[in-house]
């Protein structure tokens, strides 16, 4: 299948440009608090970013190598990266791995490939099914938006995950990060695919800072664009590396530098670990949060087949009102349905 045009942002002259115009006024649009550290490779190679310097280009192929033949002796067996997973079942993966841990959700994970295992499975059950199944993973609208991506596939696709940029986008629930790691884990293409772990990854190995800076797309993507092998394949195994690096040796409180492969090349280092003093993204509060609540509702009607009584939606600890409000959402979200008779149930079941 044709692979997906390239982002302008990510070619590799334009950010070569941006960061010469970036040096003349010390500021570099990749990284807005790079310093300048005469003991980083990145100044030695001329640049601050691999990519727009010749020079530094054996050293990122070195990474490179070194991170994807540490892949090969460290990744994880993961049941979405066992041979023979079909692109539905990494679409799945993916998302249920937008803001959940591993751990919880590898029995999720397996649980539902083994009821659905292809997109017109899920796509003949009940939206409120995905909703039962999704259990505690959070977020649980990911779960009816799969719900509809498994529809769109299953009636315009033939059941069959389209492999070009354009039309996973097009499908609901699916956004850029997912998009680019489906193209690449499923179809061995060549995008960047950044997510937290990435960018921690790059932002120490690549930029010497202590920690990654808020989130900026352009920016994030402009950065592993200019790192990726050209050969589509070795890209996408490059991209699944350095997340498993980020996930296990370069994590954010406790990174585990003797272990890591890049340590001798990882910019961090080479400058004296300095300790980051950029932006911060504030940490998100769950306990007493509407989200909660929300999560709690919807608790009590997965773990009924039968709709339930407005009696039924308490939350022990939750005021009335909050608890009206989280109701009033989840029915906003479409994620539970008010009967006739006043009783509630998740979507499209029997009594839904
Ligand atoms: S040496 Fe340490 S900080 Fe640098 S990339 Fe490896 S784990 Fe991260």
């Amino acid at each position: 299948m044709p692979g997906p045009p390239q982002p302008a942002l990510t070619r590799r002259g334009s950010i070569r440009s941006a960061l010469d115009q970036a040096h003349s006024t010390r500021r570099c649009p990749v990284g807005p608090r790079i310093r300048h550290r005469p003991d980083s490779w990145l100044q030695r190679g001329g640049n601050d970013i691999p990519g727009g310097s010749p020079s530094a280009a054996p050293i990122i192929s070195e990474i490179i190598g070194q991170v994807i033949a540490w892949y090969g002796d460290n990744a994880r067996d993961l049941p979405w990266r066992h041979p023979g997973t079909s692109p539905w079942a990494v679409l799945v993966s993916e998302v249920m791995l937008q803001q959940t841990p591993v751990p919880r959700v590898r029995p999720v994970y397996e649980t539902w490939l083994h009821r659905w295992p292809g997109a017109g499975d899920l796509a003949a059950d009940s939206p409120g099914e995905a909703v039962r199944m999704w259990g505690k993973l959070g977020y649980p609208r990911r779960a009816l938006r799969l719900h509809e991506a498994a529809v769109v596939i299953t009636d315009r696709y033939a059941g069959v995950l389209p492999a070009d940029l354009p039309s996973l986008l097009s499908l609901p629930g699916v956004g850029d990060y997912t998009a680019r790691a489906v193209a690449s884990f499923a179809f061995g293409q060549r995008h960047a695919v950044v997510d937290t772990n990435v960018r921690r990854f790059t932002a120490r190995a690549v930029l010497g800072q202590g920690a990654a800076a808020p989130p900026s797309v352009g920016r994030d993507l402009a950065l592993v664009e200019s790192m990726l092998p050209a050969e589509p394949v070795r890209a996408a195994r490059f991209s699944v590396a350095a997340m498993e690096l980020g996930a296990l040796v370069c994590t954010a409180r406790t990174p585990s530098c003797p272990a890591c492969p890049v340590r001798s090349r990882c910019a961090w280092q080479l400058a004296g670990r300095p300790a980051y003093d950029g932006p911060v993204r504030p940490a998100q509060r769950f306990a007493g949060t509407d989200r909660q609540v929300r999560g709690l509702l919807l608790d009590v009607l997965r773990s009924s087949y039968d709709a339930v009584p407005d009696a039924a939606l308490t939350v022990a600890g939750s005021e009335a009102g909050q608890q009206k409000r989280a109701l009033a959402s989840l029915l906003g979200d479409g994620l539970v349905v008010v009967l006739p008779d006043g009783r509630y149930a998740l979507p499209g079941g029997p009594e839904g």
